[in-house]
Formats: structure tokens, C-alpha cells, sequence
């Protein structure tokens, strides 16, 4: 039987992210970069810990973000999906001399994507405590946490400190640890990393990122060392083949994966994320969040743009009721 307790419920308080908000222009051709004019399509709002956010909220979960954006309309834009979507936007500090944060991408043939950020330099990364801040923290059920955040200096110093304090009260945490192969892993980032995983109830690594966490060979042994360091729950993210989820009591799920046409891959991990959180936290037992996680995460690879085909519950519902899957 799946941890019914894995997460703090709904009654303690939101779920939160902290972390960049950007918006997301895409090249609409295929190929390598952007050395020539092309056509684009954007701004999309975009950053991993909204598009989780943004799920979470629009699925039914009580939701807010701690960021920052520019005083532009990429920043409004933001501002104004997240709250549409009903999501807590009184922690998002509009910061009067930086931009909002950019990623302009262009999918490859092979899939790989060219990327050109504007994040250090931007509003982004200029995230810092407030009054608004601490208010939205000190009435937090849930932290989650990207491994992004590791190495930005200035969200990681927020999370050193949302973390405990969330924990003290009750909280849960979940960490997506995001540690892509093309990312080089210094030890400071390693030890933030370790530090983090010792309050981490749910991990939600995807692929390889399972053995990276645990920085042991074999999806086994690396679930028995992260077991060993406290997560209580590893829900493995394997794109078009679907998603595991593997308890510290032995529990294991298979959630076969939706059949859809995938247009724009982008967000499927956070949007997966974002339902998964917010169903246990309802109270959802772990099959059906699992479903619905599954069904958020392939209906958002069915829209172009990052957060744009993130759910309601009833077009997850509808989702669900009209998609085939694997098994
Ligand atoms: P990203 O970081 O790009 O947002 P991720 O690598 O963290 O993504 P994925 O494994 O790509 O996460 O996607 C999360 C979940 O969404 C998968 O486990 C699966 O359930 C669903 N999903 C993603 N892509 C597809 C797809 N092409 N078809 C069906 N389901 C998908
Ligand atoms: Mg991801």
C-alpha cells in the first residue's frame, strides 16, 4: 500500500515553488540555432517552478510562486496567467530595473534543443526576501524545489532557509533534480544537493537523473541509497514510456503512458510534477495521482508552448476518458 501520509494535505497550506520566471519564444522551423532570421512565436510564460506551479493550481491544488519579473509585458504576462489560473501571486516581486527572464529555443531534427537564455542578467535571477515572501512561506504545506535552484545563488539562499522552516510546520518537500547530463555538477552544487535530499519526501528524477541523484549504478541500488537518505517516494519520469513509482515500502506502480502526438515536449516533467503534488495533497491515493500525472504531463506535450496545455481536473478528466494508453 502506497504512504497515504506522503505529503503534508491541503488544510496546512499551499504548495510553492521558488524560483525563474521567464517566457519562452520558439522557433517555428526545426534546425540548428538561430544564426539566421527566422519565424518565432512567443512570448509563452515559461520556468520550470511556474509551469509546476501553474499545474498545481489549475488542477485544483492551492498553489503560489516566489519569483521575480521585470516591469514589462513578458513579466505581466506571467503575472497575469499564474493568477488567471489561480494561482498565489503576492510573493512575485516586479523588480524595476531588470527585464523579465528569456529563453528562446529551437528543436533540432534529432530533438536536441539550441537554447539562448537571458536569466543571470535578468529580473529572473533577482529574487530576494520580502515581507510578501515570508508571509507566502510562513503559510506553506509543501516546498517544491528544482535543481536548478542549486546553483542560482539567490533562489538557493531563499530555499535554504523556505525549507526547514516549511519542514517545522509540517510541510513536505519534492525535489525534481533536474541533473541533466550537459550539466556539470561542481561540489558546492553537490553538497547543497545532499543537504537538500535529507528533507525530501517525494523525488521526481526523470531517466538518468535517478542514478546522478543518488551517484550510484544501477536504478536498484540508487533507489536503496536515496531510501536510505529519507525519501520516502521515487516517482521515475520516462517520457513517452510512461512513469514508475517506487515506495520506500516497497511499493511499485506502473502508470503506462498516454498515446498522443507529441508537438512540443517542453513542461511535460513540470506539468507532471505539479498534478502528481496536487492530487496527494487532495488526498488522491497514489494509482489515480499517478494517472492524473501522467495525463497532464502527455496532454502538454499536445500544445506548443511550455505551460500552455497544462489541465483543469475536468480536461484531465475528458482527457483521460478519450486517450488511449500503452497498456
Ligand atoms: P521536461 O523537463 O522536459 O519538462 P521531464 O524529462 O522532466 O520533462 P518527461 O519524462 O519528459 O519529464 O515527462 C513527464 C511525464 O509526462 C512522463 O513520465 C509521461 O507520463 C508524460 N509524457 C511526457 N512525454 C510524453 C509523450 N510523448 N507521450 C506520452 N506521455 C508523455
Ligand atoms: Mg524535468
Amino acid at each position: 500500500m502506497p504512504d497515504s501520509s506522503l505529503l503534508a494535505p491541503e488544510s496546512l497550506g499551499a504548495t510553492i515553488s521558488i524560483g525563474e520566471i521567464l517566457v519562452e519564444i520558439m522557433a517555428v522551423t526545426r534546425g540548428a540555432g538561430f544564426l539566421e532570421p527566422q519565424e518565432l512565436i512567443g512570448p509563452y510564460p515559461s520556468g520550470a517552478p511556474a509551469i509546476f506551479i501553474d499545474q498545481c493550481a489549475r488542477i485544483g491544488g492551492s498553489a503560489g510562486a516566489v519569483g521575480s519579473v521585470g516591469d514589462d509585458d513578458f513579466g505581466r504576462l506571467n503575472v497575469g496567467r499564474l493568477q488567471r489560473d489561480g494561482a498565489d501571486v503576492s510573493a512575485i516581486r516586479v523588480d524595476t530595473v531588470y527585464p523579465t527572464g528569456s529563453a528562446f529555443v529551437r528543436y533540432r531534427t534529432d530533438d536536441a534543443r539550441d537554447f539562448v537564455y537571458n536569466i543571470a542578467h535578468s529580473a529572473a535571477e533577482r529574487i530576494e526576501w520580502t515581507d510578501a515572501v515570508g508571509a507566502l512561506i510562513a503559510r506553506a504545506g509543501h516546498l517544491h524545489v528544482m535543481g536548478t535552484a542549486l546553483s542560482m545563488p539567490s533562489v538557493w539562499a531563499l530555499i535554504e532557509v523556505a525549507a526547514p522552516r516549511i519542514r517545522a510546520r509540517g510541510g513536505s518537500i519534492s525535489l525534481d533534480p533536474n541533473l541533466r547530463k550537459e550539466l556539470t555538477v561542481d561540489e558546492q552544487v553537490r553538497a547543497r544537493f545532499e543537504h537538500l535530499i535529507e528533507m525530501t519526501d517525494l523525488l521526481l528524477p526523470s531517466g538518468e537523473e535517478l542514478e546522478r541523484a543518488a551517484c550510484v549504478a544501477g536504478k536498484y541500488q540508487a533507489l536503496d541509497t536515496l531510501f536510505e537518505h529519507g525519501v520516502r517516494e521515487v516517482v521515475l519520469k520516462r517520457g513517452a514510456d510512461g512513469a514508475q513509482l517506487f515506495g520506500r515500502d516497497g511499493t511499485c506502480i506502473e502508470a503506462p503512458a498516454f498515446h498522443v502526438c507529441e508537438l512540443d515536449p517542453t513542461g511535460a516533467g513540470d506539468c507532471f510534477g505539479g498534478a502528481y503534488v496536487a492530487c496527494r495533497r487532495l488526498g488522491i491515493d497514489a494509482a489515480e495521482s499517478l494517472t492524473y500525472a501522467s495525463a497532464a504531463g502527455a496532454r502538454n506535450v499536445t500544445y506548443r508552448g511550455p505551460m500552455e496545455g497544462a489541465g483543469s481536473r475536468e480536461e484531465l478528466n475528458d482527457f483521460i476518458r478519450q486517450t488511449p494508453r500503452s497498456r
